[in-house]
């Protein structure tokens, strides 16, 4: 242990600050605890837990500001799971990928291995910076990621170039590509243009402060009609064919039993932001705790934002790096002492960073509240 004990005054309400999972909030918690009986050990093929389903699917729906002909598909699985199954039943030769950092580069990878795909285009730029997607008329699927969490940089969604200066998006049938967003930690939390995408998947682990196990994924119909397709072309496990995930969605169901509590915790965000104001409400409150971090490393002398452009600076993950004098590793041991945990940097990266998750559910005051942990901790190491 170390001898640094910081003074309660200033400890923030709720010292969770990873990037993934999030923190829970107690009293989702406790409403879980309170309506269990309802759901928890209840088929999910009945009434009451179908009924739960949907009422995600539809909350979903509202508050991304879905087309009525989108569909929501759920699986097991999270989002690496999805992945597997984007190779499969998404990806009909050759895919576009914006590699960035772990999450997105990890992708990449897993489809170069595919057997049945063509080598996939990477685009790589540096970590802390984002590329844009590039039209090519070969690829038929372009990847991208909305927040790389394991650097804190926000991309910005836009389809590429060539379809957006020629005919409008409406004329989806003359379109053969799809774009896919992985946006596990950002769903939820920024808000984005459907009319740019086709597939926008994520877990709920993250920004909806629920559980692991889950992936959720926003179809457009050329998405679905893409599934169909592929499933029925090639051979493809069951447990990663998109065409039952969506036969099994549209009833509000999944092919095997979902992780209910998770689902249960979701609907709990759901309700919570469209309650107060939706989409732009969650971000603008993510937005006011980062901008506080942001705004106090660029003043501070052995602190920085890891990312240069503010452009690309995430509203809900923010990357600090740290003065070479200054060790962020012994900085996040200490503050894990006091109960402030899981501010690491990516554990792959190896850089001299902290990283905090500020995902909606956090009281933006605890954002202060850290910066004031972080001046003390570095004061009496
Ligand atoms: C966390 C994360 C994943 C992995 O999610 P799992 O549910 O653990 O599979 C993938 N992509 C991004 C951007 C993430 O943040």
């Amino acid at each position: 242990m170390s001898k640094i004990k910081i003074p309660q005054n200033l400890l923030p309400q709720d010292g969770r600050f990873g990037s993934g999972p999030s923190l829970v909030p107690d009293l989702a918690v406790q409403e879980l605890a309170a309506r269990a009986r309802e759901f928890m050990g209840n088929s999910h093929r009945q009434a009451n837990v179908k009924g739960l389903m949907a009422r995600f699917q539809q909350g979903c729906k509202q508050l991304f500001q879905l087309p009525e002909e989108w569909e929501i598909l759920m699986g097991n699985g999270g989002a690496s799971v999805f992945w597997d199954a984007l190779s499969f039943c998404g990806i009909e030769a050759k895919s576009q990928h914006l590699s960035f950092g772990e999450f997105s580069s990890k992708f990449a990878r897993i489809v170069a291995a595919v057997p049945h795909l063509l080598e996939p285009e990477i685009i790589e730029s540096e970590l802390g910076s984002c590329a844009e997607p590039v039209f090519n008329k070969e690829i038929d699927f372009y990847a991208l990621t909305h927040n790389e969490t394991s650097t804190g940089v926000v991309a910005e969604l836009l389809m590429p170039a060539a379809e957006t200066a020629g005919a409008a998006k409406a004329s989806q049938a003359g379109r053969n590509f799809l774009t896919a967003v992985d946006a596990t930690s950002a769903a939820g939390a920024i808000s984005w243009d459907p009319s740019q995408l086709d597939i926008y998947y994520f877990s709920l682990q993250k920004a909806f402060s629920a559980d692991g196990g889950i992936w959720v994924a926003c179809c457009s119909p050329p998405a679905v009609e893409r599934f169909q397709k592929l499933a029925n072309e090639r051979w493809c496990p069951s447990s990663l064919d998109l065409n039952l995930a969506y036969q099994n969605s549209i009833k509000n169901q999944t092919l095997n039993t979902p992780a209910i509590a998770t689902i249960f915790l979701a609907v709990h965000y759901l309700d919570w932001v469209l309650e107060n104001g939706g989409l732009i409400w969650a971000e603008n409150r993510c937005r006011a705790s980062s901008q506080k971090i942001y705004d106090w490393a660029e003043s501070c002398s052995w602190a920085e934002p890891f990312v240069k452009e503010s452009k690309n600076r995430s509203p809900l993950i923010a990357t600090i790096e740290m003065d070479e004098n200054i060790s962020s590793s012994e900085v996040s041991a200490v503050l894990r002492e006091n109960g402030i945990v899981d501010t690491d940097s990516y554990r792959k990266l190896n850089r001299n960073q902290l990283r905090f998750g500020l995902f909606p559910v956090r009281e933006p005051e605890d954002a202060s509240a850290l910066i004031a942990c972080l001046e003390y901790v570095v004061e009496n190491l």
